[in-house]
């Protein structure tokens, strides 16, 4: 699974963290989204594609391999 956020497009709402902490954290300089290192792994892709479902700004793209 490959797990992208459009860094352009996120406005740093944080539902993409609070719906999959498992994939994403949230920088503490501007609050926008981040994978996290083991973020991409495949048991995660369902929460993956829920969080990006949930983004506002429809800033995550999640592909499977
Ligand atoms: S929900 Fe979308 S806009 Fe908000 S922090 Fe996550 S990626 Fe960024």
């Amino acid at each position: 699974m490959k797990v992208e956020v459009d860094e352009l497009h996120c406005q740093g709402h944080g539902l993409c963290q609070m719906t999959s902490p498992d994939v994403f954290g949230l920088r503490e300089e501007d609050g926008h989204s981040y994978v996290l290192p083991g973020g991409a792994d495949p048991k995660h892709e369902e929460s993956a594609r829920q969080a990006a479902a949930a983004c506002p700004e429809r800033a995550i793209v999640v592909t499977s391999d």
